[in-house]
């Protein structure tokens, strides 16, 4: 069996991975709040995710692994924009699940098995809240709840902070009924235009933390295998995850691994919405620019690295894949290439696979190659997005040419008629003769400069 290794953001060191049920490995990814699109940054790790769902799949079995996301649908942001817009809570959250699902499927990643919502889960988070008040960890005052992090030994072991440092470092909100100025919010008031549910501490509503806490461990228990997000949530958010779920359940383990990814940048920078140096995935898609593509440029990047999208990655991976997919067109997968699992198995080197996948392609090795593409979410079908490939201003220029193709079949000149037809088939334009008439579609080595020739 494949050893896979990951690098451990908590012991600081790549390991040998192990399940702890090798029949039922678990692993969850913080996902996003939902009241806007999804930016860049944001397809970072759920592609990275994706590739270790397949790889975890191929190695275990499918039905040996699941995977949850989950989307945090109560949050201030989406207050303030129902308030702004003032267009309902429930509308902006379904909306913007219904983009992000129409976003990372273009990208070809997989749905995970659990897509829990906060909002289905204020109960669970009452309950650990209840606990962790119970067992000492939190307390109430003033209508909050909040957690106590001098109750925590080992509060700050993840991000490798002491409680000490957060203080000075960080810009924490001092609030009188803090005993500590770290210690984070659980539960908070909502006054009556905000949403709320019922409490034993009054109407309110529960602090960002403990929705990850409670879901995994209605979904996979006080222990499961592998936890993830960017390296900007490791702290607060992974570190206060850990103190409510070791504190609720002092005999689990929470996130066996964590693993977490660098930021994706644009000119150096870190994209976020807040440095407002940040695209959106559809605003890509809608360039005309193939799911395939964004994928292949983001995979091209080790996980841990920080990476730079340009606009010259964009086009090489275009070039490439528009080579790979005609090399590959009528092959049927072969057998994947053991390098291909290797390098995946190493710690998720996605860069190294696709080095791999180059080498196939060099070799000629297109059976080889397309099984183990697609091990990466490559070269698989549907097309990847290809069938929306912008034509630009192609469409006229074809449209005169099948015209010219009718009319030269019309006068029986079929050399014409022929040489249109290669030509066609040249260029990657795909052409339907139905009752009607003519229809055309570009495949996925659209290539108009073909156009030229003819
Ligand atoms: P957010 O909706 O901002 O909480 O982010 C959702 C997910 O996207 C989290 O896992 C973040 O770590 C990740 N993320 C946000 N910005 C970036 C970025 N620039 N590069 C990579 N990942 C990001
Ligand atoms: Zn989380």
């Amino acid at each position: 069996m494949t050893q896979i290794r990951l690098h451990n953001s908590k012991t600081r060191r790549k390991e040998e991975f192990t399940p702890l049920e090798a029949d039922n490995v678990r692993m969850y990814l913080c996902g996003p709040t939902v009241y806007d699109r999804a930016h860049l940054g944001n397809s970072r790790n759920v592609l990275m995710f994706d590739v270790l769902y397949r790889l975890l799949r191929h190695v275990y079995g499918a039905d040996h692994v699941t995977y949850a996301r989950n989307f945090t649908d109560v949050d201030d942001k989406i207050n303030t924009r129902a308030a702004e817009s003032g267009r309902s809570i429930s509308e902006i959250t379904q909306e913007t699940i219904g983009w992000y699902h129409a976003d990372m499927d273009a990208l070809g990643a997989l749905r995970p098995n659990h897509e829990p919502r906060a909002t289905a889960y204020i109960a669970e988070m009452v309950a650990m809240i209840e606990d962790l008040i119970a067992k000492g960890h939190a307390y109430a005052a003033e209508g909050h709840v909040l957690f106590a992090v001098d109750s925590f030994d080992s509060y700050g072991a993840l991000s490798g902070r002491s409680v000490d440092d957060m203080i000075a470092g960080a810009r924490v909100e001092v609030a009188p009924y803090k005993k500590n100025p770290m210690d984070f919010v659980l539960w908070k008031p909502s006054s009556d235009d905000l949403p709320g549910w019922d409490s034993p501490w009054g109407r309110g509503r529960p602090g960002w933390h403990i929705e990850c806490s409670a879901m995994t461990d209605a979904l996979f228990g006080p222990s499961f295998d592998i936890h993830g997000g960017g390296t900007d949530l490791m702290f607060p958010h992974h570190e206060n995850e850990v103190a409510q779920s070791c504190c609720a359940h002092p005999d689990g383990q929470f996130a066996q691994i964590w693993l977490h990814n660098e930021m994706l940048q644009v000119e150096g920078k870190k994209m976020s919405k807040s440095l407002g140096n940040f695209f959106t995935i559809r605003d890509l898609l809608d360039q005309g620019i193939p799911g395939e593509v964004v994928r292949f440029v983001m995979l091209g990047t080790h996980y841990r690295k920080p990476m730079d999208w340009t606009d010259r990655k964009r086009a090489d991976a275009e070039a490439t894949l528009r080579k790979w997919r005609e090399m590959t067109a009528d092959v049927e997968p072969g057998e994947m290439s053991e390098a291909v699992i290797e390098a995946l198995a190493d710690d998720l080197n996605t860069a190294g696979a696709i080095a791999e996948l180059f080498r196939l392609a060099s070799e000629g090795d297109v059976a080889t190659l397309k099984a183990s593409a697609q091990m990466l979410g490559l070269l698989t079908d549907p097309l990847g997005g290809w069938d929306q490939v912008d034509t630009g201003d192609h469409g006229a220029r074809i449209e005169a040419l099948l015209q010219e193709r009718a009319e030269a079949r019309k006068a029986k000149d079929f050399a014409r008629a022929d040489a249109l037809r290669d030509g066609f088939a040249a260029a990657g334009v795909i052409v339907k003769d139905t009752a009607d008439g003519a229809t055309w579609e570009a495949g996925p080595n659209f290539d108009p400069s073909k156009l030229d020739e003819l």
